[in-house]
This record gives structure tokens, C-alpha cells and sequence, in this order.
């Protein structure tokens, strides 16, 4: 890559960016010299001269996304040593394997590349890029990654819906290769389509894999609601673990159809599972004392800080009314994928529907996104996906 321009921070902002934090923001910048471009790439130096590494810009609140703290400047080899790092860290912990081959390859900060997510379903690979830089480098990357997954059959950019405005209209293109929808891929032994031409984000929310298991040690046996349920991940586990009936309910038709292929694709009979493509908060209006088991994994309430408290809202009000008509030692199971709500305030919302549900409540577990979405230490807002298990006396 090329490196065009050098920013200058001022005095005493250096700091964060030597404890690895990978943002810079507007306000940390002195000054701007050579060609300083949306995605292009720049050399950040301290308010000496001194090099700090290096990154892509973006004009916007964060301005340089840092993706080497390097004093030399990146070579020929830098995508192909990233994502080498990145399959290191899945393999770490047995990905793929032969019940699973669909996992997340790179998790933006996570994994020291800010603004791009890569998933990986058995062979095909979905870019999505969240910033200019990365849309520039798109090629660079899909090359890289052919290095690294000489296996691989396709890559597919799809980044429509992740890109800042200026960038959007990029078409959404295989970068290599060809892929045919929809693919079945394995999770745990089960088995799912995955659309990612059609499909919401890259086709598949892999970051519920390990709570989708434990959701079969409470499901034997019991009447299953599953909200929000898109690809209906968590009813195809409930199933297999053996429940007495489960019930989908997504407002998306697309989703319905989704949930109810994935069904059959694991071999359920229709009499088990019923969708129903409404709005769960109607759905839920008259479902007193029906269901044991409930999944509440809605999307994003609030994307930016300001629709925080809008958020936070509406997951007590979700919470709230679910607690109320949950069967006598229901089993709750509650997440939020908002950023900007922290798990604590997530949990002190949880407490307020309680209160507001009056009904006796214990935590079993408290939930996270799996190990193939890595969080650095020295970027703790990488931690997004927050969930409880809830016993309801
Ligand atoms: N639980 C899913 C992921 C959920 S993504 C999984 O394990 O894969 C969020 C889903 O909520 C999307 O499919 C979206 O169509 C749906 N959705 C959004 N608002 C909704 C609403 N008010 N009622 C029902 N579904 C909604």
C-alpha cells in the first residue's frame, strides 16, 4: 500500500495510541500534511515527529483507524500477515472444525484491522467493510485472503449497508470466485442456509453460536418462544435438544421463510414449529402462561449514543412484558447487541423490568459473543453482544 499523507497529533495525545487503542479523533490531531483523503493511508506521528504507526483515514469524529503501531511503514505482506494472525486466533480454539465450518474471520478492532469483518462459511467468505480505507483496499485483501485459505471458493464483498454514506453506492460483487445461494453450512452439527446476497448483514448472525447451545440444556421437553429469530438459529437448536414445541416469530416474511427451510433442512416435522412473520411486541399481547422458554435477541436498539435512552426503553419495556407472561419457572433468555449500551446498564435495565413485572427472578448465566469475535483489551467497546439467562419463579 501507498502511504499518502502524515498526520501530526498534538501534545499528550499520543498516549492512548501507545497503549494500542486503534482511534484517533478529530479533536487529537495537530496537523495535516500530503494527500489526506477519505480511505486513504497515512503515518501518524506524536507532536515530535516521532512515529507512531499507521492507518486509514476517514474525515469523521474518528479520523485515523490505526492498523500497525509500527515505526516501519507497512509492506507488500501486511493483509496476508493480519488475517494469517486472525485464523491463528480461530484455530486457537478449534475453528473451523468438522461440526462447525462457519465462524468469523476477522472482527474489525478485535482483531487489529478496524472497520473490517470477515465471515466464513465453509469455503465462501463475506468482506464487509465499515470504513473508506478498507473499501479501498478490498482487492488487496480478497488477494490475501486467497493466500491464507487457498481453499476458499469465493469471496463476496457486500458492503452496502456498513459504509459511510459517501462510499455506499458501491455495488455489492464477488472480489474471487463464484458462490451459489443458498449454502449450507454446519454449526454444531446443524445444519443452515446462508444467503448472504440476500441475506441480512452477511447472512448469518455467527456471534450466538455458543448461547445457541446452552439454549438446548433448557429445552427438553418444553414450549420454546423464539423473538427476533431471523434464520431461526435458536429454533433449530431447541428442536435438537429436544423441545416440545417451538414457536418463531420475526417481522421480516423473508426471515419467516428463512427460519421455516432451516426447519426442514434439519428434518423437523411441521407439527413441532409454527412461524409467525408479526411484530413481536404484538405477538406477545396475549401469550399469558403459554411458553417456559423465551429468546429475546432483538437488533440493535440504539446504533448511535444519542438513541441510548430511546434504547434502553425499549429493552425494558420488551423485558417487562415478556417476565410478565413467562410460564411459573420459565427460562428467559435476553440479549442486546447495542454498543453503546454497556453490559451494566444493560443488566440495571433488566432489573427495572423485573421490578416493573414484579415477579421473582434469578441470573443463571451471564452471556457474551463468542471466542471468534475476539475483543483487544486495549479497545474494550469491541465488547458489544450482552445477554442473561434468567430463571422466573
Ligand atoms: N436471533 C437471530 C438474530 C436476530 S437479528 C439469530 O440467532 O440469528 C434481529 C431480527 O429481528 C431480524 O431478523 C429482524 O427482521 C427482526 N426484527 C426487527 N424488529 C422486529 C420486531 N419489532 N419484531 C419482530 N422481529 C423484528
Amino acid at each position: 500500500m501507498i502511504i499518502t499523507g502524515k498526520i501530526t497529533l498534538k501534545k499528550g495525545k499520543e498516549v492512548s495510541i501507545q497503549r494500542f487503542h486503534p482511534w484517533i479523533f478529530s479533536g487529537a490531531i495537530q496537523k495535516m500534511e500530503g494527500e489526506v483523503v477519505d480511505g486513504c493511508w497515512v503515518e501518524v506521528n506524536d507532536f515530535k515527529g516521532k512515529t507512531l504507526g499507521f492507518g486509514h483515514y476517514q474525515n469523521g469524529s474518528i479520523a485515523v483507524r490505526m492498523l500497525s503501531f509500527d515505526q516501519a511503514a507497512p509492506t507488500d505482506t501486511f493483509w496476508e500477515t493480519k488475517l494469517r494472525k486472525a485464523l491463528n486466533v480461530r484455530h486457537a480454539s478449534g475453528l473451523p472444525s468438522e461440526v462447525t465450518n462457519a465462524f468469523r474471520l476477522t472482527h474489525a478492532e478485535g482483531d487489529g484491522v478496524p472497520g473490517l469483518v470477515i465471515d466464513y462459511y465453509d469455503g465462501v467468505l463475506i468482506v464487509q467493510a465499515h470504513s473508506a480505507g478498507m473499501h479501498n483496499d478490498r482487492h488487496e485483501i480478497a488477494a490475501a485472503l486467497k493466500l491464507v485459505l487457498p481453499g476458499l471458493t469465493a469471496v463476496f464483498y457486500k458492503s452496502q449497508g456498513s459504509l459511510p454514506g459517501k462510499v455506499r453506492d458501491n455495488k455489492e460483487e464477488y472480489l474471487l470466485g463464484l458462490g451459489a445461494v443458498p449454502h449450507v453450512v454446519v454449526e454444531n452439527k446443524y445444519r443452515f442456509l446462508i444467503d448472504w446476497e440476500e441475506g441480512q448483514k452477511t447472512g448469518f448472525f455467527l456471534d450466538q453460536r455458543e448461547n445457541r447451545k446452552l439454549l438446548g440444556d433448557f429445552s427438553k421437553g418444553k414450549n420454546v418462544l423464539n423473538t427476533f429469530c431471523y434464520t431461526g438459529g435458536f429454533s433449530v437448536y431447541a428442536l435438537h435438544a429436544g423441545a416440545k414445541l417451538v414457536h418463531s416469530v420475526d417481522a421480516s416474511q423473508k426471515a419467516i421463510d428463512l427460519t421455516r427451510k432451516n426447519i426442514e433442512l434439519n428434518g423437523f416435522s411441521p407439527e413441532l414449529h409454527e412461524c409467525f412473520a408479526i411484530d413481536t411486541f404484538d405477538f406477545m399481547k396475549d401469550k399469558q402462561d403459554l411458553y417456559d422458554v423465551i429468546i429475546l435477541d432483538p437488533p440493535a436498539f440504539a446504533k448511535h449514543r444519542d438513541a441510548r435512552h430511546q434504547a434502553v426503553r425499549g429493552y425494558q419495556r420488551l423485558n417487562a412484558e415478556t417476565m410478565k407472561v413467562i410460564r411459573p419457572g420459565g427460562i428467559l433468555f435476553t440479549f442486546s447487541c447495542s454498543q453503546v449500551v454497556d453490559r451494566q446498564l444493560f443488566y440495571d435495565t433488566i432489573v427495572s423490568a423485573a421490578i416493573q413485572a414484579g415477579r421473582q427472578i434469578k441470573v443463571l448465566h451471564h452471556l457474551s459473543q463468542p471466542a471468534d469475535h475476539p475483543v483487544s483489551i486495549f479497545h474494550p467497546e469491541g465488547e458489544y453482544l450482552k445477554g442473561l439467562v434468567l430463571y422466573v419463579e
